[in-house]
């Protein structure tokens, strides 16, 4: 178990950030938000995938009226997310959103912000100040530069408002496109603030390059034992982000209620195309949100030893494989059987799962 940094907590409806709570997983809708129905089939395909907040832009009035119908329609938190007009953000915590990712100190006049920042709290709703380095005001960057340093200065600058104000529901985000800059920010606010930290590499890339920088960046700051919440951001359809944030939390055992599926390199002992058995059994079960770790391993000869944990798995031999349970073996599986006999174990052990 990872030490955690010890940050303040948040509720965001009913999923806690920070405070101890499990790392949670966000993801954006890339929708227009106006179109309710797209939206809430989205929300629904993220939410069965495992997200447990999602974001929706607000850069508008029509997406504002869209709203109070997402929020509904959802069975999970909605964040709006909305640049600098405080009318779109009044709208959206009058639409009932449960979180507002807003930075304080771009929305104008003090008026505006007390009108907010009242809402908010009179609505328990957190607001989230999101950083990116890519935007840091003009004179923290001729002091500062676009440095680990600046980035938290111009955070501070927007938590200082919201504290004026005794407003304390606040998370935050340092977003950078470069990986070391990204870690030192989140190393660095850790040290100063006690406000939960939504983690993220932002404007990662696409699959291949997106999912390294991700693994990387957010990686590496979770297990420093920082970071309460987090987002991958992958140009594409936001499901696979869910996917690879799971597998990253997985990967650091810091949440363990999703299938893993555990593959062996194979080798010259391996006489199954288990590459094959190994992607048909990750594309149909690996979205269940059920805490079940499969082996698909190459040999007999080491695979259920390697895969002793493993609730269920197949080690393969000439043409079949042999199906173990908890390393144990169960009985000999003609290869082509293979994905529908883990399939359906799977089936049997999230339904055991589900019924307890
Ligand atoms: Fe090779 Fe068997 Fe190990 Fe797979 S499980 S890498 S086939 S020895």
């Amino acid at each position: 178990m990872w030490l955690r940094h010890q940050t303040r907590q948040v509720s965001v409806k009913d999923v806690q950030i920070g405070g101890g709570a499990p790392v949670s997983i966000q993801s954006m809708t890339n929708t227009k938000t106006e179109d309710v129905s797209a939206t809430v089939a989205q929300v629904q395909a993220l939410a069965q995938a495992g997200c447990d907040i999602v974001r929706v832009a607000v850069p508008h009035e029509q997406a504002a009226q869209g709203l109070r119908d997402i929020v509904r329609d959802s069975p999970i938190p909605v964040v709006a997310d909305i640049h600098f007009d405080y009318r779109l953000a009044l709208a959206a915590l009058e639409a009932g959103v449960h979180k507002l990712r807003i930075n304080p100190g771009n929305i104008g006049a003090r008026d505006r912000v007390e009108a907010v920042v009242a809402k908010a709290a009179e609505r328990g709703v957190p607001i989230r100040i999101g950083v990116n380095s890519g935007s840091l005001p003009k004179d923290i960057l001729e002091q500062m530069g676009r440095t680990p340093a600046a980035m938290v200065e111009s955070a501070w600058r927007h938590i200082r408002i919201l504290e004026e104000l005794d407003f304390h529901n606040i998370v935050v985000s340092l977003k950078a496109s470069s990986v070391p800059l990204t870690i030192q920010a989140y190393r660095l606010m850790a040290a100063q603030g006690p406000y939960p930290l939504h983690v993220g590499v932002t404007e990662a890339g696409t699959a291949e390059s997106g999912t390294v920088k991700s693994a990387v960046g957010i990686g590496a700051i979770l297990a420093e034992g920082i970071g309460d919440t987090l987002r991958v951001s992958l140009t594409g359809d936001p499901v696979q982000e869910i996917t690879l944030a799971r597998q990253i939390l997985q990967s650091l055992e810091l949440r363990r209620n999703f299938v893993e599926i555990i593959s062996c390199p194979t080798c010259g002992r391996c006489q199954i195309d288990l590459a094959q058995v190994a992607d048909a059994v990750q594309a149909r079960i690996g979205h269940l949100a059920v805490p079940i770790k499969v082996a698909v391993m190459g040999c007999a000869v080491n695979g259920p030893g390697e895969a002793q944990e493993a609730d269920v798995g197949i080690a393969g031999g000439k043409g079949a494989a042999l199906l173990f349970r908890r390393g144990s073996v169960v009985r000999k599986v003609p290869e082509k059987e293979l994905v529908e006999t883990l399939v359906a174990e799977v089936e049997q052990i999230a339904a055991a799962k589900a019924g307890n």
